[in-house]
């Protein structure tokens, strides 16, 4: 902790930061204004190492990706940390990629910290969900294709009983489709929205490293994107968007 700070403050705090989808001029001004100030920053995978260089020297750099012993801080473990530093007095960061609360957990260490008599105060991110399709040329809504977008978790496969989507109802639905954390299931969820309904040529791009300088896109439609994402070699972290927006791709001057 800085010397100037240990004078005038006893009580810590938790940012609950979020960081944008990668490219670090995606970053919000509060967020590198609480970056500047921190003592702690605690920060995952997805957040771009860029960010991080204008934290001041000295702070302590928790990377719960590879902690000491290079094993990923489970919650629990993320949780505690970040209670006991600002209980200690420090002024924390916590950065999470995109938006704190959108699939971050960030709900529940906020919920945590709080419980814990810990001062928590969010600063709301750019979103990969909507950022990342458009810095690729993709309006998530457009007037003459769709008036709603659904943010949804591919975390579990649609083929397990009891999991947390309800991909029927999705499949339903007269709206974009912006899947996260999906491409272990790309090929069970395509083939489930088919089977629900939707039409096997409804476009769909993924997009990996979105808004980084490395973005990679893949084009294809429910049909045939599995096929196509298994030769382009396509892989985690990518959004799917599934939708007619994706032939807006190229007209409107996007990163291809
Ligand atoms: N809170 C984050 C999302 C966390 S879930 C946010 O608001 O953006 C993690 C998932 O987000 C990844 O599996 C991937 O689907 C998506 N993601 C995050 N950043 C991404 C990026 N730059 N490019 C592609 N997908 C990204």
């Amino acid at each position: 902790m800085s010397r100037k700070r240990q004078g005038r403050r006893s009580k810590g705090k938790v940012y609950l930061v979020g960081a944008g989808p990668g490219d670090p001029g995606l970053a919000t001004l509060r967020a590198v204004e609480v970056l500047k100030e921190a003592d702690v920053i605690v920060f995952d995978q997805l957040v771009g190492r860029e960010l991080l260089a204008v934290a001041p020297h000295g702070a302590e750099m928790i990377d719960a990706g590879k902690y000491a012993s290079h094993h990923k801080l489970q919650q629990d473990e993320i949780n505690e940390v970040l209670a006991e530093r600002a209980l200690a007095g420090n002024t924390v960061v916590r950065l999470k990629g995109g938006d704190p609360y959108l699939f971050g957990r960030g709900g529940e260490e906020a919920e945590f910290l709080v419980e814990k008599g810990v001062s928590v105060e969010t600063v709301p991110g750019v979103t990969s969900a909507l950022a990342v399709p458009a810095v690729a040329g993709i309006p998530v809504t457009h007037r003459d294709f769709s008036s709603a977008v659904t943010v949804v978790t591919g975390h579990d496969s649609p083929t397990k009983k009891g999991g947390a989507v309800d991909w029927a109802k999705i499949a339903r639905l007269d709206s974009t489709i912006v899947v996260l954390m999906g491409m272990k299931n790309l090929s069970d969820i395509a083939r489930k929205l088919v089977s629900e309904g939707k039409p096997s040529t409804t476009p769909v791009a993924i997009i990996e490293r979105g808004t980084r300088t490395d973005q990679v896109v893949t084009v294809g439609d429910l049909g045939n994107i599995a096929a196509k994402a298994r030769r382009a070699g396509a892989k985690a972290p990518a959004i799917i968007v599934i939708g007619e927006v994706v032939r807006m791709r190229g007209r409107l001057g996007g990163r291809q």
